[in-house]
């Protein structure tokens, strides 16, 4: 498990350089399909301070298997999608500003343009409202269930990416890189959106347009790159 770790340890780093969190706000996790171990941020633990022992491995029904730090409090949100999304590899949770932004107006976020279809297959859907009487079962499961209800119809791995209302985002990848690359470029279409729509609140992207982007990148035959 040593290299997932030193993976998810360099992730959260990531998230930091990227400018996509501060203080503690954020936690990235990775999971290990053949041993069915999740490895995560511990919780509260100041980013500079992190090191690989700290990373923390449990079963995807929550029990720690490996570290003496308790795990990041939204686990169970990472594990839910974990069980849900068998594309998931890595799951990324922030609070980036214009994703958080979109998430707190209750909205989908819309392709507006070929930036965000060429890494998402069509607006990223915002999640209703927490099941207040579903609580019982935990709020952060709760939280990761009501991203799943909101997949109903939806592939994951063409929508990698959830807007949780009044929370912030959920993305993942096949690892931990590519989760991170898909939490960077949802803050960034998000930004986009929010001026793009500031300056013309009809604009709207051609959905023809979207596909070729979308499958130029991947499609069966994508044609982006060596
Ligand atoms: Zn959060």
């Amino acid at each position: 498990m040593h290299n997932l770790k030193e993976q998810v340890l360099e992730a959260n780093l990531e998230l930091v350089r990227r400018g996509l969190v501060i203080y503690t706000w954020g936690n990235v996790s990775a999971i290990d399909r053949a041993k069915g171990l999740v490895v995560i941020k511990p919780s509260g633990v100041k980013y500079e301070c992190l090191t690989a022992d700290d990373i923390v491995v449990l079963d995807l029904e929550g029990k720690v298997v490996e570290g003496r730090l308790k795990p990041s409090s939204d686990t169970p949100t990472h594990l839910e999608i974990y069980k849900a999304f068998p594309y998931a590899g890595a799951v990324v949770h922030t609070h980036s500003t214009y994703a958080t932004a979109w998430a707190q107006a209750g909205l989908d976020l819309p392709c507006l343009g070929t930036t965000h279809a060429d890494c998402f297959h069509g607006p990223i859907p915002c999640t209703d409202s927490l099941d207040f009487n579903a609580l019982a079962v935990g709020y952060e499961k709760e939280t990761g269930l009501a991203i799943i209800r909101r997949f109903e119809g939806l592939d994951p791995a063409e929508t990698p990416a959830a807007l949780v209302r009044n929370h912030g985002p959920f993305v993942w990848g096949k690892d931990a890189p590519g989760a991170i690359y898909n939490a960077v470029v949802l803050e960034e279409v998000a930004r986009m959106a929010a001026i793009t729509l500031g300056i013309n609140p009809a604009a709207g992207c051609p959905s023809e347009l979207q596909e070729i982007h979308y499958m130029r990148k991947h499609g069966p035959k994508a044609t982006y790159g060596q």
